[in-house]
């Protein structure tokens, strides 16, 4: 994805280890796009995980992200940003860094409900409320107060790799094209 700096965009940030990218990720990016007030919903995934999660690697993630964006109309992106901010993947530095590379656009930060357990242990949680509204979506499994929306797909790229591992490729929950990248490039053992 092309920076457009000088351009002003309210747009929804999608972070995550994309591991790989599925259709939970998809609806998300549908549901915030179609009732969150949003011009672009960004998925972003992580270059160094700050809890030291292990992923296939960078680049394939990012161009698996990229397949499962291609057929929406321009509005659903992916953005490689991570790997400049570099530091150790924290959120707060990922806002700060956008913020000044698109001082004219409005940021939201979305988030399923399951990751609420983890956000006492994010860095300067505060401030990233300053930076971009917080939105939280209900993750099917995962009720919690202040979520927004209807449950979601009850569906995880844990589980996805755990169906390859066992040889039973999860062509209900991928897209067909992240599925073909998947397979390419031999990831997940696949
Ligand atoms: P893993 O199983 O490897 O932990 P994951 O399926 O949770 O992966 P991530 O890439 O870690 O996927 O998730 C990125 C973001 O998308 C997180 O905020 C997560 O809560 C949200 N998300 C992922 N799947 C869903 C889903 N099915 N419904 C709603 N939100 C989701």
């Amino acid at each position: 994805m092309s920076p457009s700096s000088g351009t002003s965009l309210r747009v929804a940030l999608l972070g995550g280890s994309f591991n790989p990218p599925h259709v939970g990720h998809l609806m998300a990016a549908h549901y915030v796009r179609a009732t969150q007030e949003v011009d672009e919903v960004w998925l972003m995934p992580t270059f160094r995980h700050p809890f030291g999660k292990v992923s296939a690697p960078f680049e394939h993630r990012v161009r698996m992200c990229e397949r499962m964006c291609e057929d929406a109309a321009g509005w659903l992106k992916t953005s490689p940003v991570e790997r400049e901010v570099g530091k150790d993947g924290r959120t707060v530095d990922t806002l700060d860094f956008l913020q000044a590379r698109h001082p004219g656009h409005r940021f939201s930060l979305v988030i399923g409900s399951d990751i609420l357990k983890d956000l006492p242990h994010w860095k300067d949680f505060e401030r990233i409320q300053r930076l971009a509204r917080v939105v939280v979506l209900y993750r099917a499994g995962y009720p919690a107060p202040g979520t927004v929306g209807p449950p979601l797909a009850e569906v995880s790229s844990t589980d996805i790799r755990e169906r390859l591992a066992r040889g039973e490729p999860p062509t209900d929950l991928v897209p067909q094209v992240v599925l073909a990248y998947a397979r390419e490039h031999h990831l997940y053992a696949f």
